[in-house]
């Protein structure tokens, strides 16, 4: 039997030993929020939020300071459900997703340095095995459906009796998921709209923080950026082509997922054919996460695009990538330098212009046909010829 201790708690505020500790805060979750430590508890969500935001989901995030007071320790971990209040209220996919990531990445980090002892009771909490090196398939493939490298794919995995075979150094790597899987299981959480009320600033806060981490990310929508596949996709939403099921769902999620607002991403299908608003409406929300529901929101990978048949008229560009997101941001930065290279050419060629125009009024003569070109004029300035 494991003791924790209060910073074990603060480390883990997802236990049920955790939120016990806290017990009844006060009468009401409102009255709560309202008070010095609600308000308290509020701005660590928030803060835990704009972490979550700017994290990368590839390295260990810093681990935050965990001071030794009680009252401290209660702020911690009410921050906890007041952060899945949050995101619940703002009722965005994404913004969920991204809090689930960082809250597990950060268990994961406080894991490198964890007793035995306390690894296998966070294993047990989250339905894992607490010691041994398998788990169930059935257990195995939500954990692993979201790992990249190749190692995690089933396939690529030894399974004996429908138990897989995990090396003890993964296995924190698998804890990981596993409370990611879980921690986004029951979100968005049905809050009531008084409480959604008392958090709209952090609420709008916080949407409007990611709408500015997704202009630094992709910038302004370039069209001109856009990969072939998609392109051939808006061709035919503007030609009336018949689109897919995949198709749709591609172009929309991809749209979203480069900051388009959903408005303009209906209004695109106005074009095709039994356009009907509602439908549309719908299915353009769900995919942006707005429905309430955990549909997929990124855009599919090329390999997924490939095996739907509308991977459309790949260029050498698409050779390098394996994801449209990808292709789009490098384009996108192939464009910027074109144009800031065209840029500086045009400020060049005016300065020399410029020169001239100050020399011919100099010399007072007509001079109209000794105006440098790029080529050399600058130089015959230079040399004073
Ligand atoms: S390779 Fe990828 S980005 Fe290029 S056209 Fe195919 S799906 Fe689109």
């Amino acid at each position: 039997m494991v003791t924790l201790d209060r910073k074990d708690l603060a480390k883990y505020p997802f236990l049920k030993e955790s939120q016990s500790y806290i017990g009844t805060i006060s009468s009401s979750l409102e009255q709560y929020l309202q008070s010095p430590g609600g308000k308290h508890a509020i701005k660590e969500a928030s803060t835990t939020m704009q972490c979550a935001l700017s994290f990368n989901g590839r390295e260990l995030p810093p681990l935050p300071d965990i001071p030794p007071d009680a009252e401290s320790i209660t702020n911690i971990i009410a921050s906890y459900p007041v952060s899945r209040i949050i995101v619940s209220c703002a009722q965005d996919r994404v913004l969920i997703d991204r809090l689930v990531r960082y809250q597990s990445w950060l268990v994961f980090a406080f894991l490198q340095d964890e007793s035995s002892d306390v690894k296998r009771f966070i294993r047990k909490s989250i339905g894992l095995p607490e010691t041994g090196t398998e788990i169930s398939v059935t257990d195995y493939i939500p954990v692993a459906s979201r790992m990249q490298e190749e190692r995690w794919r089933l396939i690529n995995r030894v399974v004996i009796r429908g138990k897989v075979r995990v090396a003890p150094l993964e296995y924190d790597e698998i804890v990981r998921e596993r409370l990611r899987y879980v921690m986004a299981r029951n979100l968005p959480i049905k809050v009531p709209s008084s409480i959604c009320e008392l958090l709209q600033p952090e609420v709008d806060n916080i949407k409007s923080e990611w709408q500015k981490h997704i202009l630094e990310e992709f910038g302004k929508v370039e069209e001109s950026a856009f990969p072939p596949c998609m392109q051939a996709i808006l061709g035919a939403i503007a030609g009336q082509g018949h689109l897919t099921h995949m198709a749709r769902f591609a172009i929309s999620a991809f749209l979203h997922n480069i900051g388009m607002e959903n408005t303009r991403i209906i209004e695109l299908y106005g074009n095709v054919q039994n356009f009907d608003l509602r439908k549309t409406m719908y299915q353009v929300e769900h995919i942006s996460g707005r429905g309430g529901t955990s549909t997929e929101y990124i855009s599919p990978q090329c390999a997924t695009m490939r095996t739907h048949g509308i991977c459309i008229h790949p260029d050498s560009l698409c050779q390098k990538i394996n994801h449209p997101l990808t292709y789009y941001k490098q384009k996108k930065r192939e464009i910027s330098k074109k144009n800031l290279k065209s840029t500086s050419e045009q400020k060049e060629s005016r300065q020399i212009l410029d020169k001239a125009g100050k020399k011919k009024s100099e010399s007072g003569g007509d001079s109209s046909n000794q105006i440098p070109s790029r080529a050399d004029g600058g130089n015959k300035d230079e040399q004073g010829t």
